[in-house]
């Protein structure tokens, strides 16, 4: 059966390596012509789902890691949901002070001027130092994870299946997480993994797929199955049983 709901990672999962392409218009348009909806999760900023919603049919972005869900309501007003205390945001800013203290030669990504309930650095300045970075987060109890592109941290118990659940629960009817499907190829992934009945890794999960202890119950094979190519090859296939 073709998903209620597509739920899916963005980078590396709708983006070809870093480039989004005319792939990721063939797959909504294939997801619109089945009457299904698309959802992004990602890890990317408050801001950057923005844009999404601003310029393309995506029903909704569950970002920063599922710390906010953005959507459009009634007269197209674009509406922001936090989806953890408010207390938390003040507590992160106090942790990044401590940050930079301790790392001034270890700058945040740009983007994470626009972002809300994480931050985050680049996944190549944060990698050789990966050890000390996260035992310095540990120590101050805060969460972090590695996306295909970044190294997202966060406080308080935010992940992509609970942005996932609050927006089944608060922003739809009558559909089950079980009717859903979820697409992903990244660590930051797993939560959705655990979880969900119906998810899908793209091939290039490969690289990572060892260190998963969840995995996802369809894992894609192959080159032809890279990124968005295996998303629009596997809705294709399901369209046609
Ligand atoms: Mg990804």
């Amino acid at each position: 059966m073709f998903p209620r709901i597509v739920f899916s990672d963005f980078d590396g999962t709708l983006t070809y390596g870093l480039s989004l392409g005319s792939f990721f218009f063939d797959i909504l348009a294939l997801i619109k012509a089945k009457n299904s909806e698309l959802v992004i999760v990602t890890g990317r900023s408050v801001s950057w789902g923005h844009f999404l919603l601003t310029h393309t049919d995506v029903s909704a972005v569950i970002s920063e890691g599922g710390g906010m869900l953005s959507l459009r309501e009634k007269n197209n007003l674009l509406c922001d949901y936090p989806l953890l205390p408010e207390k938390e945001f003040n507590r992160l800013k106090k942790f990044v002070a401590l940050l930079k203290e301790q790392f001034p030669d270890i700058p945040l990504t740009n983007d994470s001027i626009g972002r809300m309930a994480d931050r985050a650095i680049e996944l190549a300045v944060a990698k050789p130092r990966l050890k000390e970075l996260s035992s310095f987060m540990q120590a101050h109890q805060i969460n972090y994870s590695c996306s295909s592109v970044h190294l997202n941290f966060w406080c308080s118990d935010i992940s992509k299946i609970k942005g996932i659940k609050y927006y089944l629960a608060n922003h739809t009817q009558d559909i089950s997480i079980d009717d859903c499907m979820y697409f992903g190829d990244s660590k930051n992934d797993e939560s959705v993994f655990e979880v969900m009945k119906n998810t899908v890794g793209v091939s290039n999960i490969r690289e990572v797929v060892e260190e998963l202890t969840f995995k996802p119950s369809v894992l894609l094979m192959g080159e032809h199955n890279e990124g968005p190519y295996g998303v629009l090859n596997y809705l294709d296939y399901l369209s046609r049983k």
